[in-house]
């Protein structure tokens, strides 16, 4: 069954020559499931890849979330093309970023002001100075797990508990600047509670994943979310959501207006940061809030953001087109009702070899643990069992379908996916578990 993958493997030697690590971002690196040479993947439609060597695979990576649509999708591509014939950069305002501002307040009604950048990293960084401009405090409280980017403030972990300060998750940030940080678990507001009685006073904001993305897909508990925003309000701080991965991944807008939670009036956060799927594939990000907040900002306010290619015509055109598809009628409806299609199969697959799995679906996406417990919080999500993932990815790759190299990300359908392609990567999975098993 294994494919032929030799290309592959002469371009990452050559890569490493040049690139660091061979691979311009570390979790496309193969590290996390046992190291060698990663896919270096040529062409992509739909739901399908094309590797160097000419295999093809369907694809549930999604870029890590931004392609909703599939890739290449007709109507993406062809604004990405009007965008490019007419100028891609303009480095003045134009009529689009309007139209794609007013498409996301329309659809989080949280954003009275919003500013495009072109990552999430900048989108997080960026609400992270605004709320320390307006409330002149200088902490910022985190949950475990959570990933916002690669900032400093946010790389930061945990202390030895809740209420001691942040130690830096990589090197080359100053433990001055980690023991601005907080991390408490997430899911727990006694360790919220904790941690705000020790530094309330001196805490901007709390940052959270209304819905978390990166440890796995994992819902708040209920009254987590409204806990959060009571408690974080009642100390005068500001309430981030990062939903960087959330917004328009389960409905046409975000975690805070998703159905699936309930109470939005006591959800709302003050600023929240966006990326991946508002950009249509293309490189984006977005911080927006109330109004009175978001005045802080430069040229209005004292809180400086800039950005030479931010709001660039061929983004914010990719970003329209992609919400015009997620507009469409019984859009996420079909992409949930392949999801459960898939996610019950895999489950009933690994029941029937034996093999322990743990499946935390919301719509569309999903995570798939090798355990036997619930994943509720980091430390659920770091007791499974990484060597049966890694085994499973590699058999899954072999068979052709294309996941993310960790045990912590998740699975994104697109509206591309058909049922063709849930048959065949359940036909695979069962084989996978099968040869895991020998
Ligand atoms: N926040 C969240 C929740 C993310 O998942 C990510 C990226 N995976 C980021 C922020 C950073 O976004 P970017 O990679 O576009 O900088």
């Amino acid at each position: 069954m294994s494919k032929s993958r030799k290309r592959s493997e002469v371009l990452y030697q050559e890569a490493l020559q040049h690139i660091v690590g061979g691979v311009n971002s570390p979790s496309r690196s193969f590290k996390a499931v046992g190291g060698g040479a990663p896919v270096f993947m040529k062409r992509a439609k739909g739901a399908y890849f094309w590797d160097e060597d000419g295999n093809q695979y369907i694809d549930y990576l999604a870029a890590y979330g931004p392609i909703i649509t599939g890739h290449a999708h007709p109507h993406v591509t062809k604004a990405i093309t009007a965008a490019a014939e007419n100028g891609v950069l303009y480095g003045t305002p134009t009529e689009l970023e309007i139209t794609l501002a007013n498409m996301l307040k329309e659809a989080i009604p949280s954003l009275d002001k919003v500013r495009f950048v072109n990552s999430g990293t900048e989108a997080v960084m960026t609400t992270i100075r605004v709320a320390r401009a307006y409330t002149k405090r200088n902490k910022i409280i985190k949950f475990a797990g959570c990933y916002h980017g690669h900032s400093d403030l946010v790389l930061v972990a945990a202390g030895s508990g809740p209420s001691t300060l942040g130690i830096p998750d990589s090197a080359g940030i100053p433990t001055s600047i980690a023991h601005e940080v907080i991390t408490v678990p997430f899911n727990n507001l006694n360790g919220l509670r904790e941690a705000l009685d020790k530094w309330g006073e001196d805490v901007a904001a709390v940052m959270v994943e209304p819905i978390v993305g990166n440890f796995g897909m994992v819902m708040p508990e209920p009254g987590f979310l409204e806990g959060l925003c009571q408690m974080t309000h009642e100390n005068g701080s500001l309430v981030i959501y990062d939903e960087v991965i959330t917004a328009f991944r389960f409905h046409y807008g975000s975690a805070q207006t998703y159905a699936g939670l309930d109470n939005h009036e006591a959800i709302q956060p003050d600023l929240t940061a966006l990326g991946k799927i508002i950009g249509g594939g293309l490189p984006i990000g977005a911080y927006g809030g109330r109004k009175h907040i978001m005045e802080q900002v430069a040229p209005l306010g004292p809180a400086y953001q800039a950005g030479t290619m931010a709001g660039n015509p061929a983004s914010i055109s990719a970003g329209i087109a992609c919400l015009e598809v997620l507009k469409g009628e019984g859009v996420y409806e079909e992409m949930e009702r392949l999801t459960i299609k898939l996610t019950e199969g895999l489950k009933a697959s690994a029941d029937r070899n034996a093999i322990p799995l743990t499946i935390n679906r919301i719509r569309g996406s999903f995570s798939a643990h090798f355990c036997d417990h619930p994943v509720t919080n980091y430390d659920e999500a770091q007791d499974t069992d990484g060597e049966a993932f890694a085994a499973f990815f590699r058999h899954m790759l072999d068979r052709g379908i294309n996941l993310a190299p960790s045990k912590y990300e998740a699975w994104f359908l697109t509206t591309s996916h058909t049922e063709a392609d849930i048959d065949a990567t359940l036909a695979a999975a069962e084989e996978s578990f099968k040869a895991m098993k020998q």
